[in-house]
């Protein structure tokens, strides 16, 4: 039963925790927890750093419920093979990612299909795929709730639709791609063709792009902005938390805005 909506009155709020494992190109992976239950969305990490990040939080990746699959580039599949394998935990994708990748023949007795816009349920948690237009077979980001609180999360997007705004509106937590700085993309090392598709309406959003999402989405309940898949060669930590703040304003000046990394572990947000 979902937490929110099955506690009497009185009785103690289990919080939803997030701990960005891993963010960038290099590999993303967050860790999601509500009570006993514990997921990643994503698990783009090998195996045994995933188990060793896992550990610094003192969890364990046999422990897991499920993984959830936002799409199949690798920066967010690359541990799920040996975690269906070796730890038998569920994966959970929909079937274009499946026929679009080795996932079948990797996790042939975890797999486990969603429907893209469809809710399903792993524990105490109720999660909403949705769709975004990231360039591969059929990308999501997560709404992820207890009935309680809601958690977004959305690493590649490439645009904003009126169906990211949806689903990540109302949310008390946030995490959020802001890819690239868009003077820094242009002027920098990448080959015509990699600009173009990284800039493109398909590749990644922009911190210009992520901070009108921002604004479109804000509400008072925003509590949390996890600043995500930050390009190293494309965009400073700095530039990303500067226009996030900017497109907070004064209205959401109480917001904690944080920066995803690559090589170490992010806070534990509890919302
Ligand atoms: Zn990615
Ligand atoms: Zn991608």
């Amino acid at each position: 039963m979902l937490n929110g909506a099955g506690a009497t009155p009185g009785e103690r709020e289990v919080p939803i925790e997030v701990c960005m494992l891993s963010s960038g190109s290099d590999g993303n992976a967050a860790f999601v927890r509500s009570g006993s239950t514990t997921i990643l969305v994503d698990a783009g990490l090998s195996l045994k750093e995933l188990s060793r990040r896992l550990s610094l939080i003192d969890e364990e990746p046999r422990s897991l419920d499920a993984v959830v699959i936002t799409h199949e580039h690798i920066d967010h599949v690359r541990g799920i093979g040996p975690l269906s394998r070796r730890h038998r935990v569920p994966i959970f994708t929909n079937d274009a990612t499946a026929r679009a990748s080795t996932l079948r023949a990797q996790c042939s007795d975890t797999l486990e299909r969603f429907t893209t816009g469809t809710p399903f349920e792993v524990g105490n948690l109720l999660l909403r795929p949705f769709p975004v237009p990231h360039d591969a077979a059929e990308t999501v980001g997560f709404n992820v709730s207890d009935g309680r609180v809601n958690v977004g999360v959305a690493t590649d997007l490439g645009s904003v639709t009126l169906e990211v705004r949806e689903g990540l509106s109302n949310c008390d937590a946030l995490v959020l791609e802001f890819n690239h700085d868009e003077s820094m993309l242009m002027d920098g090392p990448y080959p015509p063709f990699l600009k173009e598709r990284v800039s493109g309406p398909h590749g990644h959003l922009s911190n210009d792009d992520a901070g009108a999402l921002i604004e479109d989405v804000f509400h008072e309940g925003l509590q949390y902005l996890v600043l995500a898949h930050i390009s190293r060669i494309n965009n400073k930590p700095s530039l990303s938390v500067k226009t996030a703040r900017k497109a907070l304003g004064s209205g959401g000046a109480d917001v904690r805005v944080s920066v995803g990394r690559h090589d170490i572990i992010g806070e534990i947000i509890t919302v």
